[in-house]
């Protein structure tokens, strides 16, 4: 399939940026769980990283983990949210790890995996400061001590997930608390913790910083992988790749328009406010993908092209070139944001190339 609107995804690419940071990590004893949210879950690129390296597959959606396991990929599968308690029995039978904050929760794949005689690996996580999921400090070793006593349940190790809901920076202090907190648990619980998982993409820094970084021996990373960059900063990693996945939109209108609308201005379809910066005449160009399809915000044109709208299904941009002709293709780089959602339309073909 070749038509537009679609993502080529660059399959090499990807198994570059995968097997450097595998290689990079390595030498601070730290393993890579390839996170595949962005990606659905897709078989076709889990084996990608794990030619690779990686030591194990995570996704924060039962049906992505089932779709990995479903093809066989002979690899660990991490559930990295919170099980809905609702799917419990699904999280014992197709996740052997999944990342846990409620002991509610943990209670009930107890029961599921003892129904399916099944032992189930459960990792707490905490929380230290960016307030998305994560038990309290203070209330980790009574979570811990119940888990290692529930039947047919693992503690495998404690991870916390910073820089998502308020930037909060993985830095010494957050990091040198995780560790803390793995050597209270082991002493309390009397058993060693397999992993201490300290973060997402938005940990690479800290841990090339040069710092010491614990017990911490274990990342998880979507991003980096597929985009190349950090997430703090959103700066390319050395020596990765930044395009490994385009997309190709295709042209339905070209047209010299004012740069100016005309008539009384109220909302737009989606609420947002035109602004008007140029003036005089521009040369319009409208693309078929829209808001159901891509976040306009999280795309890159090629030069010369500046994006300057979108509604579902168009995407206005601007050109210097007036002769964009009718049916040929613009690229753009993507966000992770963007990505995600292009990823997960189904009017967006994906293309996977070597
Ligand atoms: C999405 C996610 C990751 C991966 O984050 P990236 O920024 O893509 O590396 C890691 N951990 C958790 C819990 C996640 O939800």
């Amino acid at each position: 399939m070749s038509g537009a609107p679609r993502l080529e995804i660059n399959l090499d690419k990807i198994y570059h940026n995968a097997h450097t940071l595998v290689q990079r990590l390595e030498h601070s004893g730290i393993s890579v769980t390839g996170v595949m949210k962005a990606t659905l879950g897709s078989p076709d690129i889990a084996k990608v990283l794990l030619r690779a390296g990686v030591s194990s597959l995570g996704d924060s959606r039962i049906e992505n983990i089932e779709r990995m396991y479903n093809a066989n990929l002979d690899s660990e599968i991490v559930l990295i949210r919170s099980p809905m308690i609702t799917q419990a029995a699904r999280v014992i039978k197709y996740a052997d790890i999944s990342f846990n904050t409620e002991i509610e929760v943990i209670r009930q794949l107890s029961i599921e995996a003892k129904k399916a005689e099944r032992i189930h690996r459960v990792l707490l996580m905490v929380e230290l400061g960016d307030l998305r999921e994560g038990i309290m400090p203070d209330d980790l070793i009574s979570v811990a001590l119940e888990t290692c006593y529930l039947p047919n349940i693992v503690l495998e190790g404690i991870g916390t997930n910073l820089a998502c809901h308020s930037g909060v920076s993985p830095d010494a202090n957050n990091m040198a608390m995780l560790t803390e907190l793995a050597n209270v648990i082991e002493t309390s619980t009397n058993q060693s913790l397999n992993t201490i998982s300290g973060g997402n993409s938005a940990n690479l820094n800290w841990t090339f910083s040069g710092e010491d970084i614990g017990r911490v021996n274990n990342l998880r990373l979507g991003e980096a992988i597929l985009l190349g960059r950090e997430t703090l900063n959103r700066q390319a990693i050395a020596d990765l790749h930044t395009d490994a996945i385009t997309l190709f939109a295709e042209v339905i209108e070209t047209k010299i328009k004012p740069s100016k609308p005309s008539g009384n201005i109220a909302q737009t379809a989606f609420g947002i406010k035109r602004t008007v910066t140029k003036h005089g005449r521009i040369s319009q160009t409208i693309l078929a993908v829209g808001i159901q399809d891509i976040d306009p915000e999280g795309l890159r044109g090629e030069r010369g092209i500046n994006i300057c709208g979108a509604s579902s299904d168009h995407l206005i941009v601007e050109s210097e070139d007036n002769n964009l002709l009718i049916g040929s293709e613009l690229t753009f780089q993507l966000n992770y944001s963007a990505l995600l959602r292009a990823m997960t339309s189904p009017f967006i073909g994906k293309m996977l190339k070597h």
